[in-house]
């Protein structure tokens, strides 16, 4: 497989990382994962704007443009020959002795690669379990670093505890999981937490929230409790990778009758039609 690494394209035994990378001392960097569907990036504006937004907040100068940066990833479909999948684009800092100020002559470290990855079918259709869990990240959870280590640590107790995600709280309020945002639904009113700095402004959340708007769902974009999450009616995740999952039980107690409610399955079917006609 190809990897896109500074100007070039090459097979990825060919891409050698320095250890002085800041993006391997210090997690200096960012990234975004795209989604590609029928060989063409989904919501390809979206996550350059995030992307952008993101570089823009660390100090990070971008090495191209997003013209150049569009050509090169449907150059990284094409190479890979994929339909369906995924793409994992980073931007460190660069490379320079371990020392946490910014170096002074640094030029920004980027890869990126495509790979195929099926639509998770299975989990789409009977949902998942969820744990809650305390959110202890930073106060910048709206820029997409490399520092994942909240998340990272989140997700394996998740996973050590029998479940498949984790629904993270601030103090009783719900704010995301570790890499998806999560809605709830009660009384037919669709719920998630604003898109302020304590969230990652998910591009499927955004999708999500506009067929919820056309489908006559009203949408609430407030914060809501633990409380307010073990009593709703449905609950499900949105992301890139995941699209939009049920969450069928949370903490061992299942939400509404314990299967997939009819509000998720609207939206499914409408975002099911969004990714056929783009
Ligand atoms: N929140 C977190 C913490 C994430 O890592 C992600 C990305 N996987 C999301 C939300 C969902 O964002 P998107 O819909 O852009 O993939």
């Amino acid at each position: 497989s190809y990897i896109w690494y500074q100007n070039e394209l090459l097979p990825r035994q060919a891409v050698q990382i320095s250890p002085d990378d800041r993006g391997y001392y210090f997690g200096d960097g960012l990234y975004e994962v795209f989604r590609v569907y029928h060989g063409v990036v989904f919501e390809a504006a979206g996550h350059f704007d995030r992307l952008e937004r993101t570089a823009k907040a660390l100090r990070i100068p971008l090495p191209f443009s997003r013209s150049v940066m569009e050509e090169k990833l449907q150059e990284l479909i094409r190479l890979n020959d994929v339909q369906t999948g995924n793409i994992y684009l980073q931007i460190t800092r660069g490379i320079a002795a371990r020392s946490h100020p910014f170096p002074a002559y640094a030029e920004p470290v980027l890869m990126a690669y495509a790979y195929p990855y099926e639509r998770p079918l299975e989990a789409m259709r009977h949902g998942i379990s969820a744990v809650t869990g305390e959110d202890i990240r930073w106060l910048r959870c709206d820029l997409k670093t490399l520092n994942l280590l909240p998340n990272v640590m989140a997700k394996q107790e998740a996973l050590d505890r029998g479940a498949d995600e984790v629904i993270l709280h601030r103090s009783g309020t719900v704010t995301e999981c570790s890499a998806s945002n999560v809605m709830i639904v009660k009384n037919g009113i669709l719920r998630t937490h604003p898109a302020n700095h304590l969230i990652l402004h998910g591009i499927t959340r955004y999708v999500v929230l506009g067929l919820a708007r056309e489908l006559g769902i009203p949408v609430i974009e407030e914060p809501f409790t633990l409380e307010a999450l073990g009593q709703a009616d449905e609950a499900f995740v949105t992301g890139t990778t995941v699209e939009i999952t049920p969450i069928i039980r949370i903490d061992d107690r299942p939400v509404g009758n314990g299967a997939p409610g009819p509000i998720v399955q609207q939206l499914q079917t409408a975002f099911d039609t969004a990714i056929s006609s783009r």
